[in-house]
């Protein structure tokens, strides 16, 4: 792992998954993939890489790949067609709709997956050249209520602290983040600050999460009252004397109003407990932790953004912070740890709907200094509308036209089944896409007009993404453009100058784009706007293309240095004082009822990233989590008549899922947890999204995606199996099934009630016609298994077993990618009878080395005071991304050996 070829010179690069933004190294080899290392120099992950980075170069097939623009017209099926047409189409359509229904009727749905350079040609031809602020983007899933708790705090959107704060904490609380998991080279520093310098690591979280197990106090709150929970605080630090009324006077305004706010809420530890559902003594010893630490870095994710009082929570935490001055100084502040590569890169142009560019809003004189730079002949005047509502625009009719670039909404949106039937509705739907088939693309079959356009995907494009510190990385090629793929940026311009806006859109190349990017940050700002890159508005292409990570501000005449915000004041209000904000009481949108009496959690999974376009397929990537699941608290799971390791149906008013179910006494009594990851091209009835509520905060649009109200009712197969094939397989219709990435053909895992007789006959068709069949029938037992080999080659099977058999997917995988067998081999394939060698290993727990469960069992059932060095000595498990490092202890705990910390 980790390791490139010597002597062949890598290309520096960064990571398309989370907002970490680690560097990498990529050598690209002869078969269109690449070796992939950490950069040892980049500020953000000093080489490492987690195990999503480290399987990037699994990731580079062009199996699924669109390689060439496609057009339909309904009623029809896409066609290939040439760039120009489809690009003409792009924008003869856009000039229609336009025309006839007016800009508003116009929306670009972007991703912040996209690079810096391509989102700002898109955010400036929406809001500049077309005139409708109908620009969001997936990252209004992901971070939008940090950026309207920034924003009403500190009067910017604007991440005060540095990871290097997360090093010098000593005292690092995590609030609805499970960092080991979402953010896990920046979790294996809070670790080593926990190991090397006494850290310690509070975890806010109504799941006890990987993360939680590595915490000194887990705070298992209810739903929804993490605001309740700072309230408390803030009255607690103001009781004990523990604020900085210096600070608060010289810098501050609102402290008053919301001291007062969340005396009612949380007037002490005892009211803190009952409002957040924790123990009264485990609520006091945060509090007094807090108080004694001076350096304490708060950090965020989804748990507190994906929430319809998510920026009221964003508020709680913040008032804390400046409330004894617990901010831009070192180790200490409030931290909002972004979800993807780029999503800070969206927010600095400006590719949110309630921003116009460069961290700048509507008013009249942003609205004029935009309009001036930009030369703009019709700018947008006024907000546009949020994801949530755009797509519901959709669902009325009154937006006709829809560009979406790099993401893929009818998996990843609320109310996800509604979005998949309002993109019918469109006269013109774009997509902009690197996959060939996704459940986005599909949806666009029944729109008039559907345009597909290849984009490069990572490793084929340049250009720049900004990490949750405000780091601005280089992604660089490092592979040739496949078929006719274009970045999104040249994409974007050559519509531009078809529509007529040739002259504002002449960029050669993404070196162009960032430099009026960065003149704009800086244009007219004099120190009065956060955002400003004005000392690289003049940078050579050269430079550029050798950039090395830069943190902003970057402000022109100024000494480049890493700058935190904020200890003394200065923000950037009118009056330059930050924000108290009062929140309201926090409270669920939606109650549960006797009709749904569980909330439905939904998340994310170690080892894959949003809906597994790119991370599916990788084979060791699949291995953690190979099917959608639902976790859920034993005593729930027992009250509800499921079986751990059974099927669920978990039912919302808005859908349903069938999913595997976890037993997992983590789960807080009354909540379950789905990840979002599988949509219709992965599997089978498990597409979380659609069953989720499409609630919003008020202040951010961010929908709450984590308290659905739901019900888990059991649902029975009569058999399991495991099919493989060197060519696609499709099952009958009606089966549960999951793909499973594996290398040289296909495999899928399944489940269904149809007869033992018919699966006899679907096995035969479903394997090759001129393979020679090998078959082991038991129908006393209920078992099949037929395998097909072709010039002695193990080209495919199909295993049926009972519900509650095991059947063997390792052995079979690696079998299967072995290809020839030896005569053992295909009896212990036959047989399911293990052979030396040859046991199952159970989940792969280790995804960079491929170790499972079992031997790692083995290991810790050996030996005593095992440690996870020893399995790391033993097994190499956990001596690479550290991604798996709490699951070994985790594994640990659970077995007889006494634990060694
Ligand atoms: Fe990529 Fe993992 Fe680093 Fe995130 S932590 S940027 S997913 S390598």
């Amino acid at each position: 792992m980790n390791a490139l070829p010597p002597q062949q010179p890598a290309t520096r690069t960064a990571c398309p998954y989370c907002g970490v933004g680690c560097g990498v190294l990529a050598v690209a080899d002869l078969n269109g993939g690449a070796m992939i290392a950490g950069d040892p120099d980049h500020p953000a992950n000093f080489g490492r890489l987690c195990s999503k980075g480290s399987a990037l170069g699994d990731t580079l097939s062009l199996d699924r790949r669109l390689l060439h623009p496609m057009i339909r017209r309904a009623p029809g099926v896409l066609g290939r067609v040439d760039w120009d047409t489809a690009l003409d189409a792009v924008a003869s359509g856009l000039r229609t709709v336009v025309d006839r229904d007016g800009p508003e009727a116009v929306a670009f749905y972007l991703s912040g997956q996209l690079l810096t350079e391509d989102y700002y040609v898109a955010n400036k031809l929406m809001k500049g050249f077309l005139g409708s602020s109908n620009v969001d983007t997936n990252s209004r899933l992901c971070m939008a209520s940090s950026v309207a708790g920034h924003r009403r705090a500190f009067g910017a959107d604007i991440v005060p602290g540095t990871y290097r704060d997360i090093d010098e904490a000593d005292l690092i609380v995590l609030v609805g983040s499970n960092a080991a998991w979402c953010h896990p080279v920046l979790y294996q520093r809070m670790i080593a600050a926990k190991r090397n310098r006494g850290a310690k690591l509070i975890v806010i979280d109504p799941r006890r999460t990987a993360t939680a197990k590595d915490a000194d106090l887990f705070l298992p709150i209810a739903p929804g009252m993490d605001a309740a929970l700072f309230c408390g605080l803030l009255v607690h630090l103001a009781d004990t004397l523990a604020l900085d009324y210096a600070y608060i006077d010289r810098h501050t305004a609102g402290f008053v109003e919301a001291l007062a706010r969340a005396r009612e809420i949380a007037a002490n530890p005892a009211a803190t407990a009952r409002a957040t559902g924790l123990e009264q003594a485990d609520v006091a010893h945060f509090f007094e932790l807090f108080r004694k630490t001076e350096r304490v870095v708060t950090c965020f994710s989804q748990g507190v953004n994906q929430s319809a009082q998510g920026t009221d929570k964003v508020n709680a935490i913040i008032n804390a912070h400046l409330a004894t001055r617990r901010i831009g100084r070192p180790g200490m502040g409030p931290f909002s740890l972004t979800g993807q590569p780029n999503a800070m890169g969206g927010r600095e142009v400006g590719g949110l709907s309630n921003q116009l560019a460069a961290h700048m809003g509507f008013s009249p004189e942003e609205r004029d200094r935009v309009g001036r730079f930009w030369r703009a002949p019709c700018l947008a005047a006024k907000e546009g509308l949020k994801a949530i509502d755009l797509f519901e625009a959709i669902e009325r009719g009154s937006i006709k036209a829809l560009w979406v670039m790099a993401t893929n909404p009818v998996v990843s949106l609320p109310r996800a089944g509604a979005v998949r039937h309002a993109l019918g509705k469109l006269d013109l739907f774009i997509v902009s896409e690197n996959v060939l088939d996704n459940d986005t693309i599909a949806a666009g079959a029944e729109a008039r007009t559907q345009v597909l356009l290849p984009g490069a995907a990572w490793g084929e494009k340049h250009g720049t993404v900004t990490n949750s510190e405000r780091r601005i990385s280089r992604q660089r090629a490092f592979l040739p453009l496949p078929g006719e793929a274009r970045p999104d940026w040249w994409i974007v311009t050559e519509v531009a100058r078809r529509l007529g806006f040739g002259s504002a859109f002449a960029f050669g190349g993404p070196a162009d784009i960032f430099r009026e990017h960065a003149a704009l940050s800086a244009f007219e700002n004099n120190g009065e706007r956060d955002f400003d890159i004005g000392a690289l508005a003049g940078i050579s292409d050269a430079a550029y293309g050798a950039l090395d990570p830069v943190m902003w501000p970057a402000r022109a005449g100024e000494p480049s240095r890493e700058q935190r915000f904020f200890a003394a004041g200065e923000f950037f209000t009118p009056d330059r004082r930050a924000r108290f904000v009062a929140p309201e009481r926090p409270r669920p949108r939606s109650a549960t009822s006797k009709y749904f009496p569980l909330r439905l959690n939904t998340g994310r999974v170690r080892d894959q990233w949003h809906t597994m376009t790119r991370t599916g397929m990788s084979p060791r990537l699949g291995t953690h989590s190979p099917e959608p699941f639902v976790e859920i608290n034993p005593a729930d799971g027992e009250a509800a008549l499921l079986a751990d390791g059974g099927f669920a149906r978990i039912t919302t008013s808005h859908g349903s899922a069938i999913l595997k179910v976890r037993f997992d006494a983590g789960q807080r009594l009354g909540s379950i947890f789905a990840p979002i990851h599988w949509s219709e091209a992965t599997a089978a009835y498990a597409r979380v999204g659609e069953m989720v509520t499409a609630a919003n905060d008020p202040f951010s649009g961010q929908p709450e995606l984590k308290a659905t109200p739901a019900r888990a009712e059991p649902v029975e197969f009569a058999y399991v199996g495991i099919a493989l094939s060197r060519g696609a397989i499709t099952l009958p219709a009606g089966t549960w099934f999951a793909r499973q990435a594996i290398t040289g053909g296909n495999a899928v895992l399944f489940a269904t009630n149809e007869p033992f007789g018919l699966w006899h006959e679907h096995a035969r068709t479903l394997l090759p016609a001129d393979a020679e069949l090998a078959e082991y029938i038991d129908q006393s037992r209920g078992l099949i298994r037929i395998a097909a080999f072709r010039a002695g080659r193990f080209d495919g099977c199909i295993f049926v077993g009972p519900a509650q058999s095991q059947p063997q997917w390792g052995v079979v995988r690696s079998l299967f990618e072995a290809g020839i067998l030896a005569e053992q081999e295909r009896r212990t394939l036959l047989s399911g009878r293990s052979a030396d060698g040859m046991a199952d290993t159970g989940p792969v727990i280790c995804a960079c080395f491929g170790v499972g469960l079992a031997a790692i069992q083995e290991v810790v059932a050996a030996g005593r005071n095992v440690t996870v060095d020893d399995i790391g000595r033993t097994l190499r498990a956990g001596t690479n991304c550290g991604s798996c490092l709490p699951e070994l202890r985790g594994i640990i705990e659970r077995s007889a050996s006494p634990v060694v910390p």
